[in-house]
C-alpha cells in the first residue's frame, strides 16, 4: 500500500477518500492529494532512490498509487543540460535545461501526468480512458493507452497543428476534433464525464494525473546533486506543471531528501494568451480569461484551471512573470537549437524567451543556479518554425555544383 491519506480541498480543506472526483462537494475547490509524509521520511531515502531503474516511478511513495505502476515504466528520467553556451550568449554562469523533449515515448512532459494517471485508472477499474487536450496530452494518452490496452476517447481542438492530429491518429484512438477553441473542449468534456463513467485523466482524475507532473521537479533536484535551483522557469498552460514543481521542491524538504528550498518560481506564457502572467504583472489574484491567439498552442488554455494557485506559487516563492511575441518564440526556438542542439516546440520558445526578459529585467540574477523547464519536442510542431529557418543549398550531383555553393557559404 502507498502513502495517500485521502484527497484534501484546496480551499475548505475537507478531506475525501481515495475516488474518481476533483471537486469539493462543499465548496467547489479543486481536490488535491494529501499524503503521510511522516511515514515517507526515512523509507525514501536518497539511497532507495538512486537504488532504483532510471523512470518517474524511482519516486513512487510521493505518488499517488497503491500497488505497482503499471503505465509509463520508462517514462521520465530526461538529462538535466548544462547549457554553457546558451548561458554565455545569456551572460548566465549557471544555466540548465530540464530537457523533456525526449520523454518516452511521446517527446513531451504528458507523458509523465499520463504515465499516473493510467496507472490510477487502472486501480479504480476503468477500461476506458479520456482527455481534453491542447495537443501533447493526445499524443500521450494515446501512446500509454494503446500500450496499456485501455479504449481511447481523444478531444482536441479541430485547429490544432497537422502533424499533431497525424501523431495522435497513428495510435488509433478515437479522435474526436471540436470546432471550438481548447476551453470549449474542455467545457464539453466536462459534460461528457459526468454522463459517460470514463477515466478523463484531466477531468475526474486530475488530482492524480496533476501528481505526475512533480516528477519533473524531484529529476531537477536529484540532478543538481540534491538541492533546489534557485531560479526556475516553467511554461503555463492550465498552471499545474508550475505549482506541482514547487509542490516538489517542498515535499523533498518535508521527507529530508534536501534541507531546504530557496527557489524563485518564474510563470513563462505567450502574450497571445497569457492570463496567469497577466495576474501576476498586475499583482493581483483574479484570473481574467482570454480567448488564446498564439502559435504555442500547447499552453493556448484562455481560462486556466491552475492559474490562482499558480500566482500565488509565484508570489509566494519569489518569482515573476514573463510573456513574449510569436515572433520571440520563433526565435528563441533558433537560438535554442543554435546553441544547445535541442529542438524544443514552441512552449520551449516560450520558455526561453521568457527567461530571456526576466534575466534582461534583473528578475533573474545573472548569479543564479537557473533550470529551464524545457516540456516538448519541436519535431511535433514543424509548422510553427516553416519559412524561418533558412533553404537548403540546391545543387547538381557534381563537385563543380558543390563548389559553387561553398564558395556561397564562404563568402556569408
Ligand atoms: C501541457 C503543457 C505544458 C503546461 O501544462 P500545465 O497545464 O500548465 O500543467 C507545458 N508544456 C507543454 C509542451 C505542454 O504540453
Ligand atoms: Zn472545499
Amino acid at each position: 500500500m502507498g502513502f495517500v491519506k485521502g484527497l484534501k480541498c484546496r480551499e475548505c480543506g475537507r478531506e475525501y477518500s481515495v475516488d474518481p472526483i476533483y471537486v469539493c462537494e462543499f465548496c467547489f475547490g479543486p481536490l488535491e492529494v494529501a499524503y503521510d509524509y511522516d511515514g515517507i521520511k526515512g523509507v525514501l531515502t536518497r539511497e532507495k532512490i538512486l537504488s532504483r531503474p532510471q523512470n518517474l516511478w524511482r519516486y513512487k511513495e510521493l505518488l499517488p498509487i497503491d500497488g505497482e505502476p503499471t503505465s509509463g515504466l520508462n517514462s521520465g528520467f530526461t538529462p538535466l543540460v548544462r547549457a554553457d553556451k546558451l548561458g554565455a550568449h545569456l551572460g548566465m554562469k549557471r544555466l540548465y535545461i530540464k530537457d523533456d523533449t525526449v520523454t518516452h515515448p511521446t517527446l513531451s512532459f504528458k507523458d509523465r501526468v499520463v504515465a499516473v494517471a493510467l496507472t490510477k485508472a487502472r486501480e479504480f477499474g476503468f477500461n476506458t480512458v479520456a482527455c481534453a487536450s491542447t495537443g501533447n496530452l493526445a499524443h500521450s494518452v494515446s501512446a500509454h493507452g494503446a500500450a496499456g490496452g485501455f479504449k481511447r476517447f481523444i478531444f482536441i481542438p479541430a485547429t490544432l497543428e497537422k502533424s499533431k492530429i497525424i501523431a495522435s491518429l497513428v495510435y488509433g484512438p478515437n479522435l474526436i476534433a471540436v470546432d471550438g477553441n481548447y476551453d470549449d473542449v474542455n467545457r464539453l468534456c466536462s459534460e461528457v464525464a459526468n454522463k459517460y463513467k470514463w477515466a478523463f485523466v484531466n477531468i475526474n482524475i486530475r488530482p492524480f494525473y496533476a501528481e505526475g507532473s512533480k516528477t519533473h521537479g524531484y529529476e531537477i533536484v536529484e540532478q543538481l546533486g540534491w538541492r533546489s535551483p534557485d531560479a526556475v522557469v516553467v511554461p503555463c498552460a492550465s498552471g499545474s506543471l508550475l505549482t506541482k514543481i514547487w509542490k516538489s521542491f517542498k515535499e523533498m524538504k518535508e521527507v529530508g531528501l534536501i534541507n531546504d528550498v530557496n527557489t524563485k518560481v518564474f510563470a513563462a506564457q505567450a502574450t497571445g494568451c497569457s492570463p496567469i502572467v497577466a495576474a501576476i504583472k498586475a499583482g493581483v489574484d483574479v484570473i481574467k480569461p482570454v480567448k488564446p491567439n498564439t502559435i504555442a498552442k500547447s499552453l493556448a488554455i484562455g481560462n486556466p484551471a491552475d492559474g490562482y494557485y499558480a500566482t500565488q506559487v509565484v508570489k509566494e516563492s519569489g518569482g515573476f512573470g514573463a510573456d513574449v511575441s510569436d515572433k520571440e518564440i520563433i526565435e528563441a526556438i533558433k537560438l535554442l537549437a543554435r546553441t544547445e542542439g535541442i529542438f524544443g516546440e514552441t512552449a520551449g520558445g516560450v520558455t526561453l524567451a521568457s527567461a530571456m526578459k526576466l534575466i534582461e529585467s534583473g528578475h533573474i540574477d545573472k548569479e543564479a543556479l537557473t533550470v529551464l523547464c524545457i516540456t516538448g519536442n519541436g519535431l511535433k510542431t514543424k509548422e510553427a518554425v516553416v519559412g524561418h529557418t533558412g533553404e537548403p543549398y540546391h545543387i547538381n550531383p557534381n563537385l563543380k555544383s558543390f563548389e559553387e555553393a561553398l564558395e556561397k557559404i564562404n563568402s556569408k
